[in-house]
């Protein structure tokens, strides 16, 4: 099958790396020439592990383009997806100005019966301002559906190329039989593609984001809680997470979520139900909890020192919204730095592979480190926000050395607290308070 994708950020790059991996022939279009002639020249502009071997595999075998000209890539095309960016606006709505750009150029470059698929997080009833804005230039027939993306930065190949579920909204026969013999080969061992149509298959993909997001608030919320009854959430994550009905994902009480998709989707999922004279209390509880736990590790910082920061430095151990990414969008680090840095603090951060993007953010108003331990330096305290794997097991005793005094905070309850505690540090975590009488509640 001939294919086009518009956008080629985390998801339209997986996206049309992933289908050309199963043989078609696929033309990635961004409106960013300088990525354009970088994916042109065998790099990828952002990292996500596997991404690069598949892109230089089907690139070299003819079946994989890059170009910034719609014009080029649509025509011929059965299938385009639109797979652009869809940011807050100011009041929170999600702002559709390059989904509905995009389709304009589409329905431009249309040179016979196109299915223009809208793969970007878009609110429930897009697809027909997305007809709409085809309808303005195209001069021949398409059909417009919905393939929301559920895949997880850091792990977005190997969730492309096995989705749990395919989830596709669409009315028209023809934009069915082509999305289904695309997702044949992905879905093989049995058929989890998901077709409904174009408005459920909108509102499923905020509801997954939202689910999500607020079992982690919650499980933040309840961490406070253990944090003045002395229970530990660690134990009751895992009491709660062998429950099959609650299952054990997304139940880590930390430093709170960020990332490009889950913050701007209650926003936007909040937005659309208060325009439609519907209140989402459980979503606007889920973000204002999350706002609150940004700054949880902060305030433990400030309670431990005082709230004049001056002459004191912390370092960060991880800045990108999570593992496995550069991603920093809406990343809990940028609140903490904020904190620290608001508190007269010398900050001094440490992350593998999000540094460039927090020096591109950030300029010079931290340190960057070449390392870890570089990081911990004559510090006062270190900070976990980030719990890459080469971060999660720290030498006590290197640490011990070069810290000038022994505090850390462990913002993803990674770090083993006996350990810490008895190699002599001031621990502390999140939600797991130490045991203290309750006699006085
Ligand atoms: P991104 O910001 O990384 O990339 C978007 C790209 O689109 C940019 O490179 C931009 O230059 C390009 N673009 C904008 N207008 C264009 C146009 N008219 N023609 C061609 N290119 C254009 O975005 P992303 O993180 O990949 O997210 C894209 C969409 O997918 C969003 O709606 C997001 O909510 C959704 N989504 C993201 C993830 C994720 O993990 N990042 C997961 C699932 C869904």
């Amino acid at each position: 099958m001939k294919i086009a994708v518009v956008g080629t950020g985390y998801v339209g790059l997986v996206t049309g790396a992933g289908f050309s991996d199963f043989g078609h022939d696929v033309t990635c279009i961004d409106i960013d020439a300088a990525r354009i002639s970088k994916l042109r020249s065998g790099d990828v502009p952002f990292y996500e592990p596997g991404l690069h071997d598949l892109i230089r595999r089907n690139t070299s075998l003819g079946r994989l383009h890059f170009t910034t000209a719609t014009s080029e890539a649509v025509p011929g095309a059965q299938l385009v997806f639109i797979a652009v960016g869809t940011p807050s606006s100011d009041d929170g709505s999600a702002d559709l100005s390059f989904v509905l750009e995009a389709a304009r150029q589409i329905g431009a470059a249309l040179t016979d019966f196109t299915v223009v698929i809208t793969k970007s997080t878009v609110p429930v009833g897009t697809a027909d301002r997305v007809k709409a804005a085809l309808a303005e230039t195209a001069k021949h027939e398409f059909a417009v559906a919905s393939n929301p993306e559920f895949l997880k930065e850091g792990d977005a190949v190997n969730d492309f190329l096995k989705p749990a579920r395919v989830v596709v909204g669409a009315d028209d026969e023809r934009a069915i039989d082509l999305l289904r013999d695309l997702y044949r080969g992905l879905l093989r061992t049995n058929d989890r593609i998901q077709i409904m149509d174009v408005r459920s298959a909108e509102l499923t993909k905020y509801a997954a984001n939202c689910m999500l997001a607020t079992r982690i608030s919650f499980m933040n919320e309840l961490a406070r809680l253990c944090e003045v009854t002395g229970a530990d959430i660690e134990a009751v994550r895992k009491g709660i997470g062998s429950d099959p009905r609650i299952g054990n994902k997304f139940l880590f009480a930390g430093a709170g979520f960020g990332g490009s998709c889950f913050p701007k989707d209650l926003r936007a999922l909040r937005h659309t139900a208060r325009t439609l004279g519907v209140q989402l209390e459980v979503v606007d509880a889920a973000e204002r909890a999350n706002e609150r736990q940004k700054r949880v590790v902060g305030e433990k910082l400030l309670a431990h020192f005082g709230a004049d920061l001056a002459g004191k430095r912390i370092g960060i151990w991880g800045l990108a919204f999570k593992p496995e990414t550069d991603d920093i969008r809406e990343s809990p680090a940028l609140v903490l730095i904020d904190q620290l840095l608001a508190a007269g603090a010398t900050v001094i951060g440490y992350d593998p592979e999000a540094m460039p993007n927090i020096r591109a953010a950030l300029g010079d108003t931290i340190e960057l480190a070449r390392d870890a331990y570089a990081a911990a330096t004559q510090v006062d305290a270190l900070v976990l926000v980030t719990e890459w794997h080469e971060l999660r097991d720290p030498d006590l005793a290197r640490l011990r050395g070069v810290m000038r005094t022994p505090v850390l905070v462990d913002g993803r309850n990674a770090w083993p607290a006996t350990d810490a505690r008895e190699a002599g540090f001031t621990y502390y975590a999140i939600g797991r308070g130490e045991p203290r009488s309750l006699a006085h509640h």
